[in-house]
């Protein structure tokens, strides 16, 4: 029987020994899973895996990375959007539509697709951004934001498809915050959000608009008292339906691999526009 390829972290936890035995480097067979999920580490660096079974989905990682959809994903979505009425779906997303072009707010920057389903934008077109934005054109419900802060667990199928979320988005996240004191202040300049109100007593809280009805609140506590720092981060309530927990799931975690591969790379600061979306 062909071995299917897994598609979410809790599918390779289960190809996995689960002895936690750290041979693999790693201090779990789940952050292990979820290395492997981000593409960051291959099945075949855990010993005990059969190695049949290694070299099978191997073969099969040029055909599908889970993390970051290819172009053919791209241009599929491309070809999509090219058969929708843009100017009807601009409304609906909270865009604008002119010159035959749909052009949204993305995190600040103007991102725009045209009739023919031609990309342009002011920041790096990444697929971690493309997917979603084109998701968002296709699929968005365009309801007005409920208001409610809730973590990606609360989304539809966040708890079943995404346990690793504060691995993979948060605790990274916390690690920059940690080691750069300014990031809050650039994440506002930089991609035009806006300090809230402290939601849950957090020391800072952010909003971001990675898309115009798809906000991302981004709230850190300051170690105190002994106590770690932590962060934590919040949708609104209807992410799930103005985009979908999928391409939710996506934009966090390209986020945070953003800006943790752009402060290793700046140390104590983040750099020029131009380097948005990269990573
Ligand atoms: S080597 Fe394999 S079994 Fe051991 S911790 Fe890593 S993934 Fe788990």
């Amino acid at each position: 029987m062909v071995q299917q390829k897994p598609k979410t972290p809790v599918e390779i936890y289960q190809l996995l020994d689960k002895s936690n035995c750290r041979q693999c480097g790693e201090k779990t067979c789940l952050a292990f899973a979820s290395a492997v999920f981000l593409n960051q580490r291959q099945l075949a660096d855990c010993p005990h895996l059969a190695p049949e079974l290694a070299a099978a989905l191997a073969d099969q990682d040029n055909s599908r990375k889970p993390f970051e959809p290819g172009a053919e994903y791209v241009k599929h979505l491309q070809a999509e959007v090219a058969k929708l009425d843009l100017a009807a779906a601009a409304a609906r997303t909270g865009g604008t539509f002119a010159n035959n072009r749909l052009t949204l707010k993305v995190l600040g920057k103007d991102f725009s697709v045209d009739t023919a389903g031609n990309l342009s934008a002011d920041i790096h077109i990444n697929p971690w951004v493309a997917v979603p934005v084109l998701n968002y054109i296709l699929h968005g419900e365009g309801l007005p934001l409920a208001k409610v802060w809730v973590t990606l667990r609360e989304l539809k199928d966040g708890r079943e498809r995404y346990p690793l979320f504060q691995r993979q988005c948060e605790e990274p996240l916390q690690r920059v915050a940690d080691s750069y004191p300014d990031l809050f202040d650039d994440l506002v300049n930089l991609f035009s959000g806006h300090r809230a109100a402290q939601h849950l007593n957090s020391d800072i809280s952010v909003v971001l608009l990675p898309l115009p009805k798809v906000p991302i609140m981004i709230c850190y506590w300051l170690p105190d008292d002994g106590l770690d720092s932590s962060l934590h981060v919040f949708f609104d309530a209807t992410a799930d339906r103005n985009l979908d927990t999928d391409s939710v799931y996506t934009l966090g975690v390209g986020l945070a691999t953003m800006l943790k591969k752009i402060a290793r790379r700046h140390g104590a600061g983040l750099p020029g526009r131009a380097e948005v979306g990269s990573g």
